[in-house]
């Protein structure tokens, strides 16, 4: 690097540096501002520079759900070891660069949401950051179209892939129960180490696959002698391509209505004491869904790979799952509670986003694990439809809802188009019995509202709100005015 160069870098970290400070001040902006000024004076290349201030490296998590919640968890368990920067929910290269001025510490952990290749750089952000660490969550379809443009699963798939394409040394962490980021992990398995995470319990998913799931290496359709949530199971195809054998599994799940436990058990690689480490041990966890089981053992396999200190392990891990409930969910996220309705009856609700297929899923499933029971005969549910040219989600939405066979099905747009929310309902309504509120999306109150009178005036007992939806503002707003009918009460 010549003087120039360095001068560069350096002005760009006092500058990046006082901003940071400046943000703090304000609010809104600091989780990427610091790193877009950064970025302007620096360039691309000084971020290297910073990320060799870290002393490990830099992990970033990516996949298509869970990864704000798997990158929480694992905050939470690496800041009980080492000193920790971290960023979640951000998209961008400025928000992992924001993170990276906090400078003297040992780690960083980032959340990077990947939609497309070209609204994201994942093999330019992996170049610069140069992570020693890439963790996938899950691979499932969604966004099928970005900024009006298709988004062919291949591609979504490939700009996943590319987060770890560049990386020569440190560990790629995949779900050895999704055949998508176990492609990526075979792949990768010619130049770096890889390290699979996995369920080995006895719960199953019963109900259909959202849509056929074809074999990454051939095209075929997989095979699935067991699954655990939607395509994440227990898979083979006949070209020899196959679920790995876990790293790090949990197993012997035992669930209660408030608290489950689950072994940690196998054998993973740590990356800053060059060594395998053997685990094996029971934690108990908040009883929050097979969807978050995933987001945990992700967490724990990439805090075992990363933490300095391996003889903490089992004591950190049971540490942080006593501290962990539901508010560790981001505030869209599927949620379940009680309200009061107009009668004054007690009904269970469970609302949050489900934006694709699976995601959608893992809430009825959640919802179904917590009551213990079938509730198709007794449920109502709020459906908030994705928008124009969404027609694979709806299909996946609609697979699901099927095999939930609630009573009744309140169509609500859940994105722009009321149009294209009309065109969903009329063909839902050929398989179940529904009907439809054209809210408009320039009057968010308002389709909050009717959610809110729909929640309190349905004769069920159990309702479920999901689908798509404006992020944080809706959900956020829609929760709390539903909890609001809780303290009415
Ligand atoms: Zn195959």
């Amino acid at each position: 690097m010549g003087i120039s160069q360095s001068i560069r870098c350096k002005t760009a970290e006092t500058a990046g540096k006082l901003s940071k400070y400046l943000t703090k001040l304000g609010s809104g902006m600091g989780k990427s501002f610091p790193g877009y000024i950064y970025l302007r004076i620096g360039k691309r290349e000084c971020v290297k520079d910073l990320s060799r201030n870290l002393k490990i490296g830099s992990v970033i998590i990516t996949g298509t759900n869970g990864k704000t919640t798997t990158t929480k968890i694992t905050a939470l368990l690496l800041a009980k070891d080492t000193s920790i920067t971290y960023n979640y929910e951000s998209n961008t290269i400025n928000a992992i660069v924001t993170g990276l001025l906090t400078g003297n510490v040992e780690l960083g952990i980032f959340e990077y949401g990947i939609r497309d290749v070209k609204n994201a750089i994942p093999d330019t952000v992996s170049k610069m950051v140069d992570p020693v660490g890439v963790v996938y969550t899950n691979v499932s379809r969604e966004h099928s179209q970005v900024s009006g443009r298709k988004n062919p699963f291949e591609d979504y798939l490939r700009a996943k892939q590319l987060l770890s394409t560049p990386m020569k040394r440190g560990i790629v962490i995949c779900n050895a129960d999704d055949p998508r980021t176990t492609y990526i992990g075979k792949i990768k398995e010619n130049d770096t180490l890889v390290t699979y995470y996995g369920l080995d319990i006895e719960l199953e998913d019963k109900t259909p696959l959202t849509g056929d799931v074809f074999c990454p290496m051939c095209k075929e359709n997989l095979v699935y002698s067991k699954r655990y949530l939607n395509h994440r199971g227990i898979y083979r195809c006949s070209c020899g391509f196959s679920r790995p054998e876990p790293d790090l599994k949990l197993t012997q799940l035992s669930s209660g209505e408030d608290r489950w436990q689950v072994n940690v058990e196998g054998e993973i690689f740590n990356y800053p004491t060059d060594q395998k480490i053997s685990l094996d041990f029971k934690v108990e966890i908040p009883a929050f869904g097979v969807h978050n089981l995933y987001n945990l053992l992700c967490a724990v396999a990439t805090y075992a790979s990363f933490t300095p200190h391996p003889e903490n392990i089992q004591k950190t891990v049971r540490e942080a799952c006593d501290e962990i409930d539901l508010s560790i969910l981001p505030p869209g996220r599927f949620e379940i509670f009680n309200v009061k309705d107009k009668l004054m009856e007690n009904k269970l609700v469970g609302m949050g986003q489900g934006d694709n297929g699976d995601a959608l899923k893992a809430n009825i499933q959640f919802m179904e694990t917590y009551v213990g029971k079938d509730i198709s005969s007794d449920t109502a549910f709020i459906y908030n439809t994705p928008d124009e040219g969404e027609d694979e989600i709806f299909e996946d939405h609609l697979s699901s809802m099927i095999s939930l066979n609630p009573s009744i099905v309140h169509v609500v747009p859940g994105r722009e188009s009321v149009e294209a929310a009309r065109n969903y309902y009329n063909i839902l309504k050929k398989s179940l019995p529904a009907d439809f509120y054209p809210l408009s999306h320039e009057d968010m109150e308002k389709r909050i509202d009717k959610i809110r009178e729909l929640v309190e005036e349905s004769p069920f007992k159990y309702m479920i709100v999901s689908g798509c939806g404006p992020e944080q503002y809706m959900w956020g707003n829609l929760k709390s005015g539903c909890k609001s009918l809780q303290e009415s009460s």
